[in-house]
Formats: C-alpha cells, sequence, structure tokens
C-alpha cells in the first residue's frame, strides 16, 4: 500500500520507501495491476540498452527483473506470444497456435483463420474480418478477477486488436485498438467520451507530417547504413513521414504514445485503482514491433524507439504516481525479434539468408502438383515454416504419396533443420524442464492443438529470415522456435518492492499466476501451465508460501 508519503515522487520520500522491509508491503494487494506487453521487445534488445534507460524502463529495471524470460513455444509470434501472457497457459491451451492458421472446414474460399476473427460473420475474411475472442480457449486473469469480484475494472488499450483481445479477455469493461480510423473496439461496445478525445488527437497526428527526431547520444553507433537492395537503405531512418501515412505511423514512438494517452484517460474517468477493488489495465505497446519488421532491430531506429518509449512509460507512471495509485507493475514482451539478414552479414554472420523462393506453400505445391500429376492446391499454409497443411481432399494413398513427396523435399532442402509429423508431435509429452533446455520438439509440441495444428511442423534453419522480398514493408521477421524469438524480459515493479535480479529461465506463462497470488486470487494450479514468482526478496514469499 502506498503511504501518502509514496505518493510524494520526491526522492527523499523515494528512498525511505524504497527503504521499507518488503514483507509490509506485501501484505495489501495493490490497487491496480497495470499489465504491458511490448511488442517484440528481446531480451537481447533490453540487454543491450538496458544501461541507457533513464525514464519508464529504468524505474522497471531497479524492480524484480528476469532478464530471461521464455515464451517457450515455437510459433513465436503475436498472436500466440500475448495469449500466454495473462492466462497462464502456453498456445497448446489456449488454442492461440500463430497469428493465423488453415481451418479447410470452412466454406468461404478464403480458409486462413486469422486468431482474433469470427469467421462465421458472412462476407468476412482473414484480411476483412469482424474481430472476436471465439478462438481463445482459457480465461484471462481480467476475467478470472471480474469472476471473484464483479466490481473491479477490467481495461485493455494496444496498438492492435490481437493485443487488446488476448490480454483483456472477454469480460473487460473496456477493450480499444488502434485501427486506420482511430481507436475501435467489439462490434455493439460503446466508448466513452474519452475515446472521443483519443480519437480527436489521432486524427490531428495522422494529419500532421513530421520531420522526423534528432539522433540521440547513445544511438549514434547505431546509425549506420545497411543497403538491402533495390536502392532501399536502412538502418539511419529518424520516423519521417508524409501526412495520411497511416501504416509510416504505426513504425513511429508516436504510436505507442497514443495507446498510453488513452490508458491514461481512462484510467482517471474510470477512477482505477481508486475504488477499493483490485482493477487490471492492460496495455500493448505495438511500435517496438512495427519498427524491428520495417527497419530491422539493430539500427537508429530501433534504438530511438527504445529511449522514446522509456521516456513515455517514465511519463505514464508519473501520471500513476500523481494520481496517487498503488499499483503494480509487469512489464514483457509477445516474443523477441531476429535482425535484417543484411545487417547481420555485415556483422560477423555471413551465412544468414532470407528465405529461398521454392519453399513458400504455393511453390511447394506448384512442384508437387508436377511431380504427382494431381490437381492442386496441394499445399496449404499462412507462412513458409510452421503449420503446413495438405488438402483435405486428398486421401488414402494419394494422400500419402503427397506426404511423403512434401517430406522428402523439404528435408533435402539446405534451409530446413527440421519437419516434423504431426503424430510425432502429439505423441510428445508437454515439457517440464527450464525452457532454455527444451528440445525443438518439445517447443513445438507447446504449439500444437488437435484440431487447428497442421500435418507438419517446418523448421527453417536458425540463419533464415522467413521473408524472401526484401523489397516489402516488413522484412524483418521473427516466429522461429530459437532463444532470440523466444527469449524476452520480465520485469515487475511496485513502489516499495525491494529489487532482486533472476538470471535462470522463467515462462511468460508464469506471470499469470505471479500477479493472481499477489491479487489474492485463488487459481488451481492444474489450469495453468505457469506457476507463481515469489517476487519477495529474502524468506518472504509472494506466493503464499511459507
Ligand atoms: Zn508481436
Amino acid at each position: 500500500m502506498g503511504s501518502p508519503k509514496c505518493a510524494l515522487g520526491m526522492l527523499v520520500a523515494m528512498l525511505s520507501c524504497l527503504a521499507q522491509p518488503a514483507a509490509a508491503q506485501s501484505e495489501t494487494p495493490p490497487q491496480l495491476v497495470v499489465a504491458i506487453s511490448v511488442d517484440q521487445f528481446s531480451a537481447d534488445l533490453f540487454n543491450e540498452y538496458r544501461a541507457t534507460f533513464t525514464g519508464g524502463l529504468k524505474r522497471l529495471s531497479s524492480g524484480v527483473v528476469f532478464p530471461r524470460a521464455y515464451q517457450s513455444h515455437a510459433g513465436t509470434e503475436t498472436c500466440p506470444g500475448h495469449s500466454t501472457i495473462l492466462t497462464g497457459a502456453r498456445p497448446s491451451r489456449t488454442g492461440i497456435i500463430a497469428n493465423s492458421w488453415i481451418d479447410q472446414s470452412v466454406s468461404r474460399p478464403d480458409k486462413t483463420i486469422y486468431c482474433v476473427e469470427d469467421e462465421r460473420e458472412p462476407g468476412s475474411s482473414s484480411k476483412t474480418y469482424v474481430a472476436s475472442l471465439l478462438h481463445l480457449r482459457t480465461p484471462t486473469l481480467g476475467d478470472r478477477m471480474k469472476q471473484a469480484d464483479p466490481e473491479m475494472r477490467v481495461v485493455s488499450v494496444a496498438g492492435k486488436d490481437r493485443a487488446a483481445l488476448l490480454l483483456g479477455g472477454g469480460s473487460a469493461d473496456q477493450l480499444w485498438w488502434i485501427g486506420p480510423e482511430g481507436f475501435a473496439t467489439l462490434a455493439g461496445r460503446r466508448a466513452p467520451a474519452r475515446v472521443d478525445e483519443a480519437n480527436a488527437a489521432f486524427a490531428a497526428a495522422l494529419a500532421t507530417p513530421r520531420a522526423g527526431v534528432p539522433l540521440q547520444a547513445q544511438c549514434e553507433a547505431r546509425d549506420l547504413a545497411v543497403d538491402i537492395g533495390d536502392g532501399k537503405v536502412l538502418g539511419r531512418g529518424r520516423f519521417a513521414r508524409e501526412a495520411g501515412d497511416f501504416l509510416g505511423l504505426r513504425a513511429t514512438p508516436e504510436y505507442d504514445a497514443m495507446v498510453l494517452n488513452l490508458a491514461g484517460l481512462l484510467t482517471e474517468d474510470l477512477g482505477l485503482g481508486r475504488r477499493g477493488h483490485t482493477d487490471l489495465l492492460a496495455l500493448g505497446l505495438s511500435a517496438t514491433d512495427y519498427i524491428g519488421h520495417t527497419f530491422g532491430n539493430g539500427g537508429a531506429e530501433s534504438c530511438l524507439q527504445l529511449a522514446a518509449l522509456d521516456q513515455a512509460l517514465g511519463a505514464f507512471f508519473d501520471r500513476l504516481d500523481g494520481l496517487g495509485v498503488d499499483y503494480v507493475v509487469m512489464l514483457t514482451a509477445d516474443h523477441g525479434g531476429h535482425d535484417l539478414p543484411e545487417r547481420h552479414r555485415q556483422n560477423a554472420m555471413p551465412h544468414e539468408a532470407r528465405i529461398a523462393a521454392d519453399l513458400y506453400p504455393a511453390a511447394l505445391s506448384a512442384a508437387l502438383t508436377h511431380e504427382t500429376g494431381l490437381a492442386g492446391p496441394l499445399v496449404l499454409a499462412p507462412e513458409p515454416v510452421g503449420d503446413l497443411y495438405i488438402a483435405s481432399a486428398l486421401t488414402g494413398g494419394d494422400r500419402a504419396r503427397v506426404e511423403a513427396l512434401l517430406i522428402e523435399r523439404l528435408s533435402a532442402h539446405p534451409q530446413i533443420l527440421r519437419v516434423f509429423k504431426r503424430d510425432e508431435i502429439a505423441a510428445t509429452p508437454l515439457a517440464t524442464s527450464a525452457p532454455d533446455d527444451w528440445t525443438l520438439i518439445e517447443r513445438v509440441r507447446a504449439s500444437f492443438d488437435p484440431e487447428r495444428s497442421g500435418d507438419l511442423f517446418v523448421v527453417a534453419q536458425p540463419w533464415v529470415t522467413q521473408e524472401s522480398d526484401a523489397g516489402k514493408r516488413y522484412i524483418a521477421m521473427h516466429g522461429r522456435p530459437f532463444d532470440n524469438d523466444r527469449r524476452v524480459p520480465l520485469m515487475f515493479w511496485r513502489q516499495g518492492l525491494r529489487g532482486f535480479e533472476q538470471p535462470l529461465a522463467v515462462e511468460t506463462v508464469d506471470i499469470a499466476p505471479t500477479l493472481a497470488a499477489l491479487v489474492g486470487l485463488v487459481v488451481e494450479p492444474d489450469e495453468m501451465d505457469g506457476r507463481c514468482l515469489d517476487l519477495l526478496a529474502g524468506p518472504a514469499n509472494s506466493c503464499g508460501a511459507d
């Protein structure tokens, strides 16, 4: 419980708060849980820039820090990553195995299913969809807290629909994400006045061109050009953009500031943390991901973004301090990231490559059609790696033949590390060891859902970037079962909570049981895959154990 003295924000007062015994702090649940996911904020980025932080990320770095937490599963994409953070469940339990999967039983021509769509809506497709939580198989922490105490409030705001929905859950009071027209929510929900205010700010910002931000001193060393071909040079960007360029706006620090702005407005308006109930505010900050995909994560762009994020989070925490709210912050990421192969090649990794064009599902399908004489498409997949589906129209000997030829073709390809068959994945037990020790198939098993997963799971070599066309907008990727995509930071901070560092591997599925214990919510251990992390240095235990 923050004493009035702690809310003053003065250095001396803060120091005296920090000096309080942690055990005293633990006796009262926080009045507000702030759960933040920074999209594509890898443990590598956190470690690289940690010493430069002076704002909100510095504050969090002084708390309880797990610099190597794991999104332990193989399919390290945004949907599965966000699904683990506040459910305590891996994708094998949440059902959110990837950003998109294939369902050949749907009647619409587009068989790709987006993770937060309702494909039953007439006229929808995976690109033009109705947002929904239809596919999430597990309750979120907010769902569980609302069930235990309907008076508590759950607010989720993010730069992406999948982040807002999968963090917040279906019973959230407010679910907002940014689309091309501004903040949007589920169909049938009304917008409070503060959302109109945030949307007016969004429209004004979008309509205003930006000249770009100045290079900061700590980013000078990253300010090196990388020529990726076709006259496209990256590494020295400053976020300049034209008026009306929504996709450009997404890949700038302004995008996160908009999410934090609405979160602040709703926190004030709804009295979060000041109503005698523990409320939950979930935030999905997406700009780091859009910047990583557009520019890679090793240049000045990524450095400038993290500096801006650090300051924006600092200002947001100051705003909460000003409200006198006793809050706990958890910050993590939905996945890590892999830099541009072109920059890797400049930096001592000459073997890094873009994926070969013959590994794309359409190319595989065409090759097999030619080889077998069977009518295509024979192979469907949302991506060239990960889950791969054989056409359901194929049966008996034809199906077996296509599968065998496909495995043979993929296994012989120099860019392919492994091809797992559905049956061997299903027969693999869920791992119980530390996530940095998991075998490749154990990682794949944590992404396996019997209803949604493919017939094969394809793993490319770790040096392969799964986008072949460097001329596209998004050219640096994540999603692989390797540690630079799986490893994320995990931090907890609360006024008066004594900080410590735990470098051993934990999982993002540990977050929900940890926060549940902190707010006094009882969850049966078999309902989650994670475990409660004791946030109290010394013999006291925030998990309620002796
Ligand atoms: Zn993501």
